[in-house]
């Protein structure tokens, strides 16, 4: 059996039930010479006195060299774990998750699967989409996709492993069925009554931002009547909410010339005025200075931008940017007027979020209140001694 030992003191973080093994906190390697160069192979981790850690699965060539299945001793890593994790994560979600056939099956570490996701559309007859970005879920593949079969039923398994954080496992991108039919361009799917097509072979991630459920659902509730502009559109997740709700218009922004095609063939599908809503091909950076400049102002603003800082190094230069956005967004706002602010960057806290808001309503000279604060949704859970789980935060907030 493979066995890593850490250096002396490097337990710790195992002991707080951290997954990750980094490569610097490792003394030695010991097993056979093939184990030792198989991606995904697992390892038994012990600490420098030899007490055990956990099981996990190696990656010899990445930072992170080993991501741990278990921390108990007497659980050992076979068909049966595979199995049984996938069966508690579809269970979860199925009694959990409501109005939608777009749901997260499996989010990494906090389903037992450090770094996997499976994302379900469309029911049955729609498909289970995959993204494998480490070592220990690439090697588990085929019985992951068997169990995930069997629990839910569906038949098609697509796989979307084209996330560059492959790169860092040594792994190649990959792409393509892993089981049944292959899907056509646009896969449909309801959430809270709206139909979106769902582009499964190149949408972002796996299709969709499956993850701001919630956040839409509360757009939808208070876009009655109002005029409404959406920063970041994509293929209208928010801008089709808004309009589910009453808008009264919907101006929606994005750079991406397709996914603004997208978003007219979702607004087609729903049957929604046209003459409700423009779709704007632009940098939202430029258009919000010349929307502020033209004094033009919204009772709604959504800004939902991409992740801003990938690593911690980029933390201060996407400060920046978040706060640039959210100051231009905030002068835009009608009095009582609500903006709904977000950042995907794990590398930015909820805490320092706040603090860029409070600094771009100072700045713009805006008295603002929060009236929620706002996060991934249910089927997104993060463990406790996992912080790198939290990636999307967000705030409500109403220009007083
Ligand atoms: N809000 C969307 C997801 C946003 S993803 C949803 O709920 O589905 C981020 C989007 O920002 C991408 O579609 C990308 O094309 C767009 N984007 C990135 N930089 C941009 C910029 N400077 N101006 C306009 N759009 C931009």
């Amino acid at each position: 059996m493979l066995t890593i030992t850490l250096k002396p003191g490097k337990e710790k973080s195992l002991l707080r039930r951290h997954p990750w093994i980094f490569a610097t906190a490792i003394d030695r390697l010991e097993g056979k010479p093939e184990e030792k160069n198989k991606p995904g192979a697992t390892a038994l981790v012990q600490s420098s006195s030899g007490q055990f850690l956990a099981r996990a699965a190696f990656s010899p060539s990445s930072q992170i060299r080993a991501r741990v299945w278990t921390f108990n001793e007497n659980e050992p890593v076979d068909h049966a774990l595979i199995k049984r994790r996938v069966k508690a994560a579809v269970t979860y979600r199925a009694a959990s998750v409501k109005d939608t056939d777009a749901i997260r099956l499996i989010f990494g570490e906090a389903d037992g699967f450090p770094g996997l996701v499976a994302d379900w559309y469309g029911g049955k007859q729609g498909y289970v989409v995959c993204q494998f970005q480490s070592a220990g879920v690439e090697a588990w593949k085929v019985a992951i996709v068997q169990a995930l079969i069997a629990e839910t039923g569906c038949p098609n398994v697509y796989e979307r492993s084209d996330a560059s954080v492959r790169e860092r496992e040594g792994l190649p991108q990959v792409v393509g069925v892993l089981a049944g039919d292959e899907p056509s361009d646009e896969t449909p799917v309801t959430e809270n009554g709206v139909r979106y097509a769902v582009d499964i072979k190149t949408g972002h991630k796996t299709g969709f931002y499956i993850d701001q459920r919630d956040n839409r659902k509360l757009v939808m509730d208070h876009a009655q009547g109002r005029d409404v502009l959406n920063c970041f559109c994509y293929t209208g997740g928010f801008s089709l909410a808004a309009l589910k709700g009453g808008a009264a218009s919907v101006i929606s922004i994005d750079s991406a010339g397709d996914a603004l095609a997208v978003a007219k063939r979702n607004m087609a599908l729903n049957g929604f005025d046209e003459a409700r809503a423009q779709w704007w091909d632009a940098d939202v950076f430029k258009t919000l200075r010349t929307l502020r400049e033209e004094g033009k102002r919204f009772d709604l603003i959504v800004l939902d931008p991409p992740k801003f800082a990938s690593s911690p190094q980029q933390v201060d230069r996407a400060a920046r940017a978040y706060k640039d956005i959210n100051l231009l967004g905030l002068q835009l706002l009608r009095e009582n007027g609500l903006l709904f602010t977000y950042s995907c960057s794990g590398a930015i806290s909820a805490d320092l979020f706040q603090k860029i808001i409070a600094g771009a309503a100072t700045d713009a000279k805006v008295d603002a209140r929060i009236l929620r604060r706002l996060s991934a949704g249910i089927d997104h859970p993060m463990t406790t001694n996992f912080p790198e789980g939290e990636y999307l935060k967000g705030l409500m907030l109403q220009r007083i």
